[in-house]
């Protein structure tokens, strides 16, 4: 055969690795026990069940089914060992993810084929991807534990975790979430899938090798019924990290809310893959084969909606079945092979019910004409053509090598097309000319984007999705944040600590409150003395209005509320706002989408404006404060004076939040842009009626955000009066939405709706738990706090990057260099 056939014809013989050794071990540690407290336990349930090799679909040995007997030995240990793991010094933590990371390197070989034999996965992949990247994670996170404590001075480890991870990169999602874990202090009880545990159980006995304290991991072999949902349920674990389907991370959703666990929610995807027409059509058709056919398209953010400019699209779509001709399909434990084996026969049959809805909905379909392997479950590369944006396939995340194509015309339409789902976490754009590709990213609402590559993954650059794909961030120093919380937060403020309680308010003689250390919370601001203020207003014969689009707008119902002062008269009424009088402020708010972006310093001087002309009405508001709470008028003045200062400070933020450029190994950069979330709900807290609404929406409107606000129920009054201060600071209509009324009843419409992105909530326990439940329908980011009023006066716990944070998500832009 001439050099030149072999060219054309790809043909060449196999290049088995060999099983050998994973086998060997795998007999050698039968029958599996679950790891717990660094000892291999038997399951309570006695049972164990079947992993099988999907490229042949014989049993490959049987791992321990635990149950929720074991999931309390696992928790209880985990407990234990955070007493002293979560004191540990960072740098003898990093010691050990060190020798992790160096362990993973030793046995490379053997977890890569492991991996294969268990997933289905080529070796070419576990052991150029999943594996190196695994160990990367230990590196990269041992260098944080290393720097957490002059990094994150203000922190500490959330507790024991349970996270739950799926089988299409084993390994790997294992290493996602163990390491900034550990790197932070947490201890973890970790759930492999059912279908993929092997390489879990071989870390484990790497955590024996390197002698990591017992307790400090621990994972548990099993079903989800009986292992995932009694982890999610366990009153002893603080936080759970979830990769995997979206229904599931729905129920886990439901099952946490109200619970004050920490979650994280890594979920579905339907990535767009766009090229342009100057794109270099080698290099796309290369970049669809490793955006759809990597990992058998199993994976979360495959680019498995390709959006081609009209006028290239037959060329490519030609060149692109050229390809899948030559795409080699079988044993996964071939170096030479490209696809290997789906995971299970379930995963299998679903895949071939998609595809064939797609078909009877009218898509042409195309697949090589080389036939599968006919032992094991394989499916072929399949394109299709000729797809409607709202069919089936174009909609719905199908986790396999299936390839949707669709056309557009300009630019605005790729974008529209690429929105056009109710995922968002990631996407690929392919142009030669940058100008464009770097106008397309931010309009893209997905996590990640890279532009003229694909599913490229590293430790430092933060991975994780938009909208219905999840919340929260995997990688990076943003990942880190999932796995701490704020070290105030050990604090018990409770409510009558904070000192507001509304006619008890001890004084120091000028009127400023007392903290618990008996410094004065007002002393470094200068306080207005009493200037003739009556405390018996006459009740104010007015009712605001709701403020809707930058207007006053009447209370859809006709009806008004009565407010009361402490004493129990009447102050004023506001309108009692309903379903719809949230409607239009949604649709106000959208309306206003612009905010977004429009120029940093713009909404710099918009906030600054806002300030000024809240001083120039100090006593006005510091009256209506004491009229509202019956706290002294100079405690009211410098409430008045707090949020002058937080509106300050998030206009000083508003252009110094910028992000990130990370250095991942490879010849580019990656822009980690923090991005306003889009339209939030925002329920303002009883305390500092004034201060409550200023520090919630000041740092939501300086990311780019825009509101609906519902204010205090209690004491609305404060929130009303700002109508007139945003209509003269030239905060453009729409941006700030507010509507008075039942605080539970409005939040409840609002995180119900699908067209709010994220809700901010601040008030009881039980409001909490129904907003978080609420939440799932369009798994809107949510932050509540559990019923525990903050000192909203405090810099540390009122103000900070934790609201820039909650205000803020980030999307990665993947830029390589070179030709
Ligand atoms: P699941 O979401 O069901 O499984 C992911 C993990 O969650 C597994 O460890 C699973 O355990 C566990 N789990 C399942 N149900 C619960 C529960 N109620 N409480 C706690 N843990 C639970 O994914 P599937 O494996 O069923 O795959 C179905 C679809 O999910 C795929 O076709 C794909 O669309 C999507 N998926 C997305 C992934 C991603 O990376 N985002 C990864 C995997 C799947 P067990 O294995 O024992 O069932």
């Amino acid at each position: 055969m001439s050099v030149m056939e072999i060219f054309e014809t790809m043909e060449y013989g196999p290049a088995p690795e060999a099983a050998a050794p994973g086998l060997a071990w795998i007999k050698e540690h039968e029958p599996f026990g679950l790891f717990i407290n660094n000892q291999w336990a038997k399951p309570a349930s006695g049972q164990y069940i079947e992993s099988i090799n999907p490229a042949t679909g014989k049993q490959l040995t049987k791992v321990a089914a635990a149950n929720s007997a074991d999931v309390d030995a696992a928790v209880a240990a985990a407990r234990t060992a955070f007493e002293t793991w979560g004191k540990t010094p960072g740098h003898v933590r990093a010691r050990y993810m060190y020798a992790i990371a160096r362990h993973i390197q030793k046995h490379s070989r053997l977890l890569a084929v492991l991996e294969s034999l268990d997933n289905g996965k080529p070796i070419r992949e576990t052991r150029d991807i999943d594996i190196p990247l695994a160990a990367r994670h230990f590196y990269y996170y041992a260098g944080w534990a290393q720097l957490m404590q002059s990094q994150l001075p203000d922190y500490q480890p959330v507790g024991v975790v349970g996270q739950i991870i799926p089988w299409n990169f084993p390994l790997l999602m294992l290493a996602w979430k163990i390491a900034p874990a550990l790197a932070m202090g947490n201890t973890v009880v970790l759930k492999p899938a059912r279908y993929t545990s092997l390489t879990a159980l071989k870390f484990a006995e790497i955590m024996q090798e390197i002698g990591l304290p017992p307790g400090v991991v621990n994972i548990l072999t099993g079903e989800a019924s009986q292992v995932g949902e009694a982890l999610v349920r366990h009153p002893d674990v603080n936080k759970i990290a979830f990769t995997g389907s979206t229904d599931v991370g729905r129920s886990i959703r439901r099952a946490t809310a109200g619970s004050g666990k920490k979650l994280s929610l890594e979920l579905g995807g339907k990535s767009p893959f766009i090229v342009f027409d100057d794109a270099d059509l080698d290099s796309v058709v290369e970049g669809v084969v490793d955006a759809i056919w990597f990992n058998q398209g199993q994976v979360c953010c495959a680019g498995s909606r390709l959006l081609v400019q009209e006028n290239i699209a037959n060329r490519l779509i030609e060149k692109l079945r050229v390809r899948m001709e030559h795409l080699r399909i079988g044993d996964p434990l071939d170096k030479a092979v490209d696809i290997g084996a789906i995971v299970s026969p379930g995963q299998l049959e679903e895949i071939q019910r998609l595809v064939n809805q797609g078909v009877e909905e009218g898509a042409v379909m195309w697949q090589p004409s080389w036939a599968c392997p006919s032992e094991g479950y394989f499916f072929p590369p399949t394109l299709f053509t000729n797809v409607s944006p709202a069919t089936t396939i174009a909609q719905v995340e199908i986790f396999g090598p299936v390839l949707v194509s669709m056309t557009f015309r300009t630019p605005a339409e790729a974008v529209e097309l690429a929105n056009n789902t109710r995922y968002g976490l990631a996407a690929s754009v392919w142009s030669d000319n940058i100008n464009l590709a770097l106008d397309v990213a931010p309009k893209l609402k997905a996590g990640s984007v890279w532009i003229n590559c694909t599913n490229l993954f590293d430790a430092s650059s933060g991975f994780g999705g938009y909208r219905e794909s999840g919340f929260g961030r995997e990688g990076g120093k943003e990942g880190l944040y999932e796995y701490v919380r704020p070290k105030w937060e050990t604090m018990a403020t409770p409510f009558e600590e904070l000192h507001i309680a509304r006619d008890s308010t001890p004084s120091n003689g000028s009127g400023s409150v007392q903290k618990e250390d008996g410094e004065s919370a007002f002393q470094d601001l200068a306080l207005g003395s009493s200037d003739g203020y009556v405390a018996a207003l006459p009740a104010i014969d007015r009712t605001p209005k709701m403020f809707i689009g930058g207007k006053q707008a009447r209370p859809d119902s006709g009806y008004s509320r009565d407010i009361y002062d402490p004493e129990g008269q009447m102050i004023g009424q506001v309108g009692e706002g309903n379903r719809k009088d949230i409607r239009n402020a949604v649709e106000a708010a959208h309306a206003a989408s612009g905010w977004a972006v429009g120029t940093t310093h713009n909404r710099a001087q918009i906030l600054y404006y806002i300030a000024e002309n809240l001083s120039t009405r100090e006593h006005e508001f510091a009256r209506r404060i004491v009229q509202q709470t019956g706290r002294p008028y100079a405690d009211a003045v410098a409430e008045v004076q707090t949020s002058i200062s937080r509106l300050f400070s998030y206009a000083a933020w508003t252009d110094k939040y910028e992000g990130a450029v990370h250095r991942p190994p490879m010849r580019g950069a990656v822009l980690a842009m923090p991005e306003a979330i889009g339209v939030m709900a925002v329920t303002c807290p009883d305390e500092y009626p004034l201060l409550g609404f200023i520090s919630l929406v000041a740092p939501a409107i300086a990311m780019g955000n825009i509101l609906v606000v519902i204010p205090s129920q209690q004491s609305p009054l404060s929130a009303t009066d700002c109508y007139q201060v945003l209509q003269t600071s030239d905060l453009p209509g729409g941006v700030v939405n507010i509507v008075t009324g039942d605080r539970d009843t409005l939040s409840q419409v609002l995180a119900d709706h699908d067209d709010v992105d994220a809700m901010w909530y601040f008030g009881p326990a039980e409001g909490c738990k129904q907003i978080e439940l609420a939440s799932t329908g369009n798994m809107k980011r949510t932050w509540v706090n559990y019923g525990h009023p903050r000192n909203w006066l405090d810099p540390i716990q009122g103000e900070g990057e934790e609201f820039l944070r909650e205000s803020t998500q980030v999307k990665n832009i993947w830029i390589p260099y070179g030709e």
